[in-house]
């Protein structure tokens, strides 16, 4: 019986992968671009890092962390999200004490115990930034307008950006006394988790989706109006720094995002009505895992999502595709020689292909075209005896007959 993937991972398969590369590509030259360097981390972390760096409070750790415990008893995640484990990573490796900021960037899968549908699933990737040890508002700023360069640059259009304050802890103190006190009247009226929200992180209960829930908190008072003053001028200064940049943005009031570390700056980017990805500053994180107070600040795109808003804006990246030569060989001396010869070509630095299935004329021509080979070289059992082949270009039709010896000069010097 055949064994299918598991519920909520995808193949990513030839066709589909050269969107992935483009995608990816994109992302590794605009960080080249913003100096920002890439960092790996393992797959799997100890649970605890993400229990303490996302939050017990969090979705995440409550409903979806792919948790199991290894042949030593030790339990062991898989990555559901990936700033905690660059704070780790920065911490035990003593990035800290190199000089600021150090500025990183990751892509790979993550893994989260969801409910699969379009646009979320149980494996899927990120491609994200970190930029730890500055808290200058313009660095905000600036990991906003990486963001939002790579969305331009893969081609997407009318993305709308949001963002919002949800304040240092000082700020928060005091704006979830305000928020307990709003919600007091209708606390039973919350769903289950909210209630127990309520007291452990009533912030949380501005993010639920449950739609009586959404309800209640429509009028609670916001984070924004209740900023100490460090965190009211760090927005400030947020906000003039991305309309010098002329980065376009709005500010949404109501915006927490789903993650317990985040404060001061939170964003989002939404593309007909889903968000693609989000982030923002994150200070008191590193403490959190254990490294010293430094202040930090990234965002996280889904690449599903990513792909995904490509289709819906119907945008088709310019990929190089096809061969640039495909080899067809007529008789079994000439057979054997375009192995050699196709050798040649590879190392040569040209994309080069032939038939095995001993194919007639005709039908490797027909492959040579599927596969958009700009050149298809002939070579028959005559031509080989007289060291000559016969190089066809497919797009002219014109046709020119080369020693086997320049062939490979003369594809490099014509296919330019
Ligand atoms: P959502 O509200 O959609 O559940 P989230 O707030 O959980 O998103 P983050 O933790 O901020 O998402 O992750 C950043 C981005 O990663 C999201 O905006 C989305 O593009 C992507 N993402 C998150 N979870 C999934 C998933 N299960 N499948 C595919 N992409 C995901
Ligand atoms: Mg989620």
């Amino acid at each position: 019986m055949l064994i299918n993937r598991p519920r909520g991972t995808n193949d990513i398969l030839p066709g589909d992968v050269e969107k992935w590369q483009f995608v990816e590509e994109t992302a590794r030259e605009v960080c080249r671009r913003f100096n920002v360097k890439e960092i790996r981390t393992p797959i799997f972390e100890h649970t605890e890092l993400f229990q303490r760096g996302v939050g017990d409070t969090t979705d995440i750790v409550q409903k979806e962390m792919y948790t199991f415990e290894d042949r030593g008893e030790r339990s062991l995640t898989l990555r559901p999200e990936g700033t905690a484990a660059v704070t780790r990573a920065y911490t035990e490796n003593k990035l800290y004490a190199q000089p600021a900021p150090q500025k990183l960037f990751y892509i790979g899968p993550m893994f989260r115990y969801e409910r699969p549908q379009s646009g979320r699933y149980r494996q899927f990737h990120q491609f994200g930034v970190e930029v730890l040890g500055v808290n200058d508002p313009a660095v905000d700023a600036e990991v906003i307008a990486l963001a939002m360069t790579f969305l331009h640059e893969i081609g997407l259009q009318d993305l709308s950006l949001e963002i919002n304050s949800v304040g240092s802890p000082d700020s928060r103190t005091h704006y979830r006394d305000i928020l307990r006190e709003h919600l007091t009247p209708v606390k039973e009226q919350l769903c289950k988790d909210c209630q127990t929200r309520f007291d452990k992180n009533p912030m949380r209960i501005l993010d639920c989706k449950v739609d009586t829930c959404k309800g209640l908190t429509q009028d609670a008072p916001y984070m924004l109006d209740h900023l100490v003053e460090a965190d009211a001028e760090h927005f400030k200064a947020l906000c003039e720094y991305l309309d010098s940049f002329g980065v376009e943005y709005k500010v949404n009031p109501r915006m927490v995002r789903g993650l317990d570390y985040y404060t001061q700056t939170a964003f989002e980017i939404i593309e007909s009505g889903s968000t693609i990805g989000g982030g923002g500053r994150y200070n008191g994180l590193v403490e959190q895992v254990g490294g010293p107070e430094s202040p930090g600040i990234g965002f996280a795109f889904g690449v599903e999502r990513c792909l995904i808003a490509l289709n819906t804006q119907q945008v088709t990246p310019d990929i190089p595709t096809g061969l640039d030569v495909f080899l067809v060989s007529l008789g079994e001396a000439a057979q054997k020689a375009t192995s050699a010869l196709l050798q040649e070509f590879r190392i040569s630095g040209l994309v080069a292909d032939k038939d095995y299935l001993g194919k007639s004329m005709k039908a490797q021509m027909k492959a040579a075209d599927r596969q958009q080979a700009r050149r298809v070289v002939i070579l028959g059992d005559d031509e080989l005896a007289q060291g000559v082949a016969n190089v066809k270009d497919m797009a002219t039709g014109e046709q020119s007959t080369v020693g086997i010896d320049e062939l490979t000069s003369h594809l490099l010097s014509t296919l330019e």
